[in-house]
């Protein structure tokens, strides 16, 4: 634990609840690696309480701040300049202060490419098949497209709700590479990709036995596909292991959740950041859980 001293900078996060998240045990064990004087928070705000603290976070100096639900959409008109990432997604989970006011950008789609970059691939001809179209899925669909993909499949229960996904990137240059499916599609789709991604949360702790695929969906998935969970506990979620067990390649989302930190830190900071050190230290918080 770093000293706070009068001169120490504050980082932090929003979010209602704010209690689970995982971001101080990363973001402070990179600051105290690097012997800086900064600290990073959680800060519980209330829906109603939004707009007050960040005039609050305005008055009081706080360098920058990660934010979580639900306000990563509703924070978007309090800043004074939206990236493009944060706009195509249509939420911020990174903000910093600057002269002009709050910038604020999405670091969740660098932190879910980062990964999948890592292996192989000409990703002009993989057709990925998302699986969900919550928040998540948002800044997916944005990765995706920025890996190359030429066309992205967006799987999904309710129909109404797809429409409204699909809808929703009209205007922008991701409506052309989209195509949205109803769930009794399943066994084809997952036939035909390259890269499984789940992003809802069907399995997650402490509904561990729990899978978005039926057995004989899962039947369905080639041995050369990727296929990733956005969980990141239990590791690996039942999802992945029915991949592992067809043969195929698996990524959970603790990389995802160290990279997207990992880069709302160098905005902060401004220098490069420890992540092997932030992984580590992500590794340790759930090996206690
Ligand atoms: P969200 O906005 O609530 O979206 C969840 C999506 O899952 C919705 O489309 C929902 O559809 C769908 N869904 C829920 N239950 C389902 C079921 N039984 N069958 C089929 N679809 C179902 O949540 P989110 O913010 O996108 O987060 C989703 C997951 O990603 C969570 O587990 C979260 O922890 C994880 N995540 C991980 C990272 C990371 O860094 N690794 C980052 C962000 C999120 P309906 O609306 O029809 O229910």
């Amino acid at each position: 634990m770093q000293l706070i001293r009068g001169t120490t900078q504050l980082l932090g996060i929003i979010g209602h609840p704010v209690e689970h998240s995982l971001s101080p045990v990363i973001q402070n064990a990179a600051l105290a690696h690097l012997g800086l004087d900064y600290v990073y928070l959680p800060f519980p705000v209330h829906p109603e309480n939004l707009e007050k603290a960040i005039a609050g976070f305005e008055a009081t100096g706080v360098v920058g701040f990660n934010v979580t639900l639900p306000h990563k959409a509703e924070v978007l008109p309090l800043l004074s300049q939206i990236w493009p990432a944060a706009q195509l997604v249509g939420a911020a989970n990174t903000v910093w202060r600057t002269e002009a006011g709050w910038n604020g950008t999405n670091t969740d789609v660098e932190g879910f490419i980062a990964p999948l970059k890592a292996i192989h691939r000409d990703w002009s001809q993989v057709v990925p098949l998302i699986l969900g179209y919550g928040g998540a899925a948002r800044a997916v669909v944005v990765g995706c497209a920025e890996l190359g993909c030429r066309e992205i499949r967006v799987a999904g229960r309710d129909r109404e709700k797809l429409e409204n996904f699909e809808q929703s990137w009209k205007n922008t240059p991701l409506a052309d590479p989209l195509s949205v499916y109803s769930w009794d599609e399943l066994p084809e789709l997952v036939s035909q990709t390259q890269c499984l991604i789940n992003t809802t949360p069907v399995g997650m702790a402490p509904h561990s036995n729990c899978s978005p695929l039926s057995a004989e969906v899962a039947e369905c998935l080639s041995p050369d596909a990727i296929a990733y969970d956005l969980i990141y506990t239990p590791r690996p979620t039942q999802f992945l292991q029915q991949a592992r067990s067809r043969g195929a390649t698996i990524i959970d989302g603790t990389e995802m959740l160290v990279q997207q930190g990992a880069a709302a830190l160098q905005i902060w900071l401004q220098q490069p950041v420890p992540v092997d050190v932030m992984r580590q230290a992500l590794k340790e918080s759930l090996g206690k859980s």
